[in-house]
């Protein structure tokens, strides 16, 4: 009998709590996974005793839907998507809808939109972020896609999140925060090797961070990794094995941004950390024969090269403020970094810092009313005749044939 309001197909961390969520604000969701022995285990334990039903194949899984039947899809993305599409296409009829809820490229969701419009299925990709306490507690979801679902869907989505607009914003969102873990890995670099400080300080310093403008859910993580001790009872972080991992949205940020010509070095650095953070083998071994500066001994202020640290993921964080607080004052007292920039510690230290940088690097430029990108101009003239423009003439293109004489 058809008595489910949703399908939620994938019963990993994500589909589970999000299928409890749902359940929670009355809807009656149908469970199903490629490994249908985890759907048994789901409705004997987590969703004991509730209207949570499941299925044990995709036909079953159909004819308990109501019309027009909605299939979440909170699977790995890439192949599993396409896998579930293909086989749920012969069993959906036109109207249905398929929401894919999980981290796809979103040239993929766009693809997937277009194909099954063809074939009269509705489709929408939405994002899901707040990882697994956001899928329990509400979730920011991101839906894009067909807009003749959205009435079909606005109930289940506004009853167990807020609005917002799609795989391209959710890669975004997810990239952004790329960016802010990778200055929040250097400042801890810092801390650790240029301050010397233990572990219980610098989670000390993350959660007095925590109480200013700096107040983030990435931040408070930080300050409970560092303090998170093991059985043994010593700290786990330092046991963590330095090679981090990614699953391709920020390779796609930077291919966009590169195509859309957004600046985006603070992501694309972050992304390119991350690789080079994988590359383990490979610096254990460097790491034997590179030279880098003898071991630095800090001699200044340690207080206020904490805070110096301090104010660069405030930086990144406040950059809109900080145009406007320039908008209205050109020379806001408030953000001296020259310090920071002038004793270049962890330059010297030897300390790697790509995003530091980059987003100082960033500031700098962004300040800057000229940049040197006029010779890059003339450069470009003189070997492809690429034409230039005068400050004094915008829009009128010349060119100079630079071997030439004026
Ligand atoms: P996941 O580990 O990304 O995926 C596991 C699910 O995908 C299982 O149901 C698994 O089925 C299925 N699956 C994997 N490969 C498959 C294949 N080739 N064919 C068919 N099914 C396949 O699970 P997750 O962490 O809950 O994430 C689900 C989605 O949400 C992902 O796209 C993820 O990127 C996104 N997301 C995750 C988080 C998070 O914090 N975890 C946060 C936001 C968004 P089996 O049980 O049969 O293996």
């Amino acid at each position: 009998m058809a008595q489910a309001d949703i399908v939620l197909i994938g019963l990993a961390v994500m589909g589970q709590n999000l299928i409890l969520t749902m359940k929670d604000h009355g809807f009656v969701v149908c469970a199903f996974n490629r490994t249908v022995s985890k759907v048994d285990d789901f409705l004997a334990n987590e969703a004991k005793g509730t209207k949570v039903v499941g299925a044990q194949s995709l036909k079953e899984m159909v004819s308990k839907l109501k019309k027009p039947q909605r299939i979440i899809l909170l699977v790995k993305a890439g192949q599993a998507v396409d896998y579930f599409i293909k086989k749920l296409i012969p069993l959906l009829d036109i109207g249905d809808i398929i929401i894919d809820g999980g981290n796809s490229e979103y040239r993929d969701t766009t693809r997937r939109c277009q194909d099954l419009k063809a074939k009269g299925i509705l489709f929408v990709g939405s994002g899901v972020s707040g990882g697994e306490e956001g899928a329990w507690y509400g979730s920011l979801l991101t839906p894009g896609g067909n807009k003749e679902v959205w009435p079909h869907i606005k109930t289940i989505f506004q009853g167990v999140a807020a609005k917002g607009a799609g795989h391209f914003v959710k890669m975004a969102h997810n990239r952004i925060e790329y960016g802010d873990m990778q200055l929040i890995c250097e400042a801890y670099h810092l801390m650790k090797d240029v301050l010397g400080m233990a572990q219980d300080k610098m989670a000390q310093a993350f959660e007095d961070w925590n109480k200013t403008e700096l107040d983030s859910f990435l931040i408070e993580i930080t300050a409970n990794i560092l303090k998170f001790q093991g059985a043994d009872g010593k700290h786990l972080l330092p046991k963590i094995r330095d090679s981090a991992g990614q699953k391709g949205m920020g390779k796609w940020t930077t291919i966009s941004a590169l195509e859309y010509g957004i600046p985006v070095t603070l992501i694309g650095e972050a992304v390119f950390a991350r690789c080079l953070s994988s590359l383990k083998d490979g610096r254990i071994q460097a790491s034997k024969k590179l030279k880098g500066p003898q071991k630095f001994q800090f001699d200044g202020d340690k207080k206020s090269f904490l805070e110096d640290i301090q104010n660069v993921p405030l930086l990144c964080v406040f950059l809109g403020k900080i145009k406007d607080a320039f908008d209205r004052n050109p020379e806001p007292q408030n953000l001296l970094l020259d310090d920071f920039l002038s004793q270049l510690t962890g330059v010297q230290a030897g300390i790697p810092m790509p995003c530091f940088v980059t987003a100082l690097s960033f500031y700098d430029k962004y300040r800057h009313e000229m940049l040197p990108a006029n010779l890059i101009q003339a450069q470009r003239d003189s070997f492809g005749a690429h034409t230039y423009e005068l400050l004094a003439k915008p829009g009128q293109f010349i060119h100079t044939n630079w071997t030439g004489h004026g």
